[in-house]
């Protein structure tokens, strides 16, 4: 379970954070990945939570998976492939760095 202050609540709309690492040539841009739960297929098992390795997702007060750490999201897809109700989709941002400028 998570605290009430730890929860970020994710829908359709949720951007992830794009993270921008720096290195000797400039700015160049880490991988980020935008993570969502479709809310009206999900039926809150819980596997996604259950077998995310980075601990991205995590059981809410309510029973229902909440994304608390996006930002730690390596893209690897288990939370999306073994979700039972296609009920979570996880997807990579590009932003090209001169878009940050
Ligand atoms: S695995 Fe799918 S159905 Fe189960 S809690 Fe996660 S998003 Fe919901
Ligand atoms: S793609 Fe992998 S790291 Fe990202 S939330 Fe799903 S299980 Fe966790």
């Amino acid at each position: 379970m998570v605290g009430a202050t730890e929860k970020r609540e994710v829908g359709l709309d949720t951007q992830n954070v794009i993270e921008v690492a720096t290195t000797e040539k400039g700015f160049v841009n880490k991988k980020s990945f935008k993570i969502d739960i479709f809310r009206g297929w999900c039926k809150s098992c819980g596997i996604c939570a259950a077998l995310c390795p980075r601990k991205c997702i995590e059981i809410g007060d309510d029973g229902s998976p909440v994304v608390t750490s996006e930002a730690k999201c390596t893209g690897c897809g288990w939370c999306e492939t073994h979700c039972p109700d296609f009920a979570i989709s996880v997807r990579e941002i590009k932003v090209s760095p001169k878009d940050e400028f």
